[in-house]
C-alpha cells in the first residue's frame, strides 16, 4: 500500500472549537448492515460531494480497508482525488461529463457513465487516440430524466457500445426516482422496466457483466433489487433515505458537528438579537454566543427554529445566524466559555439528527451532511492525536474555562 498524505483539514482541529466529527466504527457498522441487505451483490460505496460531507480521502480508506473494493462519485475531479490519495479500486464517475474531460478519466483509469451514442463515439475516439481502453457503464434513464438514455434505446447502445474498440462496456445501470417512500409503485415500476431492458441485452449478447440499481433507501427496502452491485450512499454515513424510514433504524450516524460557547451576553428584557432584531429577549437573562454560522454550513434558515445541545438540553436559537456567529438563549442557565455544545449529534440523552436540522431548514438530511463548509475540520475519531495537531502554528495555551463574563 502506498504511503498515505495527511489531511490538512484534520490538522487544524485543535485550533478551531467547530468541528465535523466522524466516527469511523459507525461507518464500518453501517457497511455491515448494508452488505447483509446487500447478500451476494458486490457494495459499491457511493462517496460524492467529500463523501457526504465527511472527507472523501479517509472514508474511502477506511471502506477499503474494509474490504470494499468499488468505488462511486459524482464528477472526474472527486476520481482523480481518490487516484492521487493512492485508491487503486474500480472507480466510477456517475455524473455526465464533457468531452474536454474525457483524456482525464482515461489517464486516472476511471470508469464513465455514457448516456448517448454520441458520447460513446467521444470515448472510444478519445481512446482510441489515447491507445487505451475505456471502462465505460450505460445508464438506462427508466425516469429521473436527468442522464441516461432511454430505455427504448438502450437496447441499440448497448448493442454500439459492444461493437466499439476503444470501449470495454462493464455495466449498465439505472436511478430510482423515490425508493425512499417505499409504498409507491414507481420503484416497481422502474425496475421492471428496466429489467425488460436487461433481458433484451442479454438476448442480444449485449448485456455488460455489472447491471446495477439499489441506493440505500432501495437496498433497504425494495424486496429484490440488488443485481450485481449495489450504490449505497447516504446508509453508509448512518443516515435514514427519508425523515420516517424505519427500515435504517438499525443505521448509527457517523457524522456528528461540535462548537463551544465563546462568549456570554447578558441582555434585558426585550432587547433585540442579531441581524434584523427578529428575537426579543422575553425577560432578563443570558445569551451565548457560538463561533458557527452560515459560512460553516449551519443554515440561516434555522434562525429561530433550531435548538442546540448543551449540558444534555436543549436551547433554541434566536435571533438570525450571521455568516460566523450564532446565539442561544440560555435564560438563567450557568454554563462556561469553552462548554461544548452539540448542533447536531448525541449530547447525554438527547439527539438532534440530521433530519430534524433539515426538516427546521426546508431540506432533507442530504443537503444539512454534505453543507459544511471547507473550513470546518473534519476529525475522526480513530485518528492518532498526534495527527490532529497542526505542527504550523505554536502550541494551544489550552482551553479558557470561566471568568469571561
Ligand atoms: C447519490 C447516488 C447514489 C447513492 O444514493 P443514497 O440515497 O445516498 O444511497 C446511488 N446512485 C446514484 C446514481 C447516485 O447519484
Amino acid at each position: 500500500m502506498r504511503p498515505r498524505p495527511p489531511q490538512p483539514s484534520a490538522l487544524r482541529f485543535r485550533h478551531r472549537p467547530t468541528h465535523v466529527r466522524v466516527d469511523r466504527s459507525a461507518l464500518l457498522h453501517n457497511l455491515a448492515v448494508l452488505r447483509r441487505a446487500a447478500g451476494d451483490a458486490r457494495i459499491m460505496a457511493v462517496l460524492k460531494a467529500d463523501a457526504y460531507g465527511q472527507g472523501l480521502i479517509p472514508i474511502a480508506h477506511s471502506l477499503a480497508d474494509a474490504g470494499v473494493d468499488y468505488f462511486g462519485v459524482a464528477f472526474l475531479e472527486e476520481g482523480i482525488a481518490l487516484r492521487q490519495a493512492g485508491v487503486e479500486a474500480p472507480v466510477l464517475v456517475l455524473g455526465g461529463l464533457v468531452g474536454y474531460q474525457l483524456q482525464h478519466f482515461l489517464d486516472y483509469h476511471l470508469e464513465l457513465t455514457a448516456s448517448s451514442a454520441f458520447k460513446a463515439q467521444q470515448i472510444d475516439a478519445e481512446a482510441r487516440r489515447l491507445g487505451r481502453v475505456a471502462r465505460v457503464h450505460l445508464k438506462v434513464d427508466t425516469g429521473m430524466r436527468r442522464i441516461g438514455t432511454r430505455p427504448e434505446t438502450a437496447i441499440k447502445l448497448a448493442d454500439e457500445l459492444a461493437r466499439l474498440p476503444g470501449v470495454d462496456p462493464v455495466g449498465v445501470f439505472t436511478h430510482l426516482v423515490g425508493a425512499e417512500s417505499p409504498a409507491e409503485p414507481t420503484s416497481r415500476q422502474q425496475l421492471d422496466r428496466f429489467d425488460e431492458v436487461v433481458a433484451a441485452m442479454r438476448d442480444a449478447g449485449t448485456l455488460p457483466p455489472l447491471v446495477h440499481v439499489a441506493n440505500t433507501a432501495a437496498l433497504l427496502s425494495l424486496p429484490d433489487c440488488q443485481r450485481d452491485v449495489v450504490r449505497p450512499g447516504i446508509g453508509l454515513f448512518g443516515v435514514a433515505p427519508a425523515s420516517r424510514f424505519p427500515q435504517a433504524d438499525a443505521l448509527r450516524p457517523t457524522q456528528s458537528v461540535h462548537t463551544e460557547i465563546v462568549f456570554f451576553k447578558g441582555v434585558r428584557k426585550g432587547a433585540g438579537v442579531g441581524y434584523g432584531h427578529t428575537w426579543h429577549a422575553p425577560r432578563d437573562g443570558w445569551l451565548a454566543t457560538l463561533p458557527v454560522g452560515y459560512g460553516d454550513g449551519y443554515p440561516r434558515a434555522l434562525s429561530n427554529r433550531a435548538q442546540v445541545l448543551i449540558g444534555g438540553n436543549r436551547y433554541p436559537v434566536v435571533g438570525n445566524i450571521s455568516m460566523d456567529q450564532t446565539m442561544v438563549w440560555v435564560g438563567d442557565d450557568q454554563f462556561e466559555v469553552g462548554e461544548p455544545v452539540v448542533l447536531l449529534g448525541q449530547q447525554g440523552s438527547e439527539t438532534i439528527d440530521a433530519w430534524e436540522l433539515a426538516e427546521h431548514a426546508g431540506t432533507i438530511a442530504y443537503e444539512i451532511l454534505c453543507g459544511w463548509a471547507s473550513r470546518v475540520p473534519r476529525v475522526y475519531d480513530d485518528m492518532p492525536p498526534s495527527q490532529r495537531v497542526d505542527d504550523d502554528l505554536p502550541p494551544s495555551p489550552g482551553r479558557t474555562r470561566g471568568g469571561s463574563l
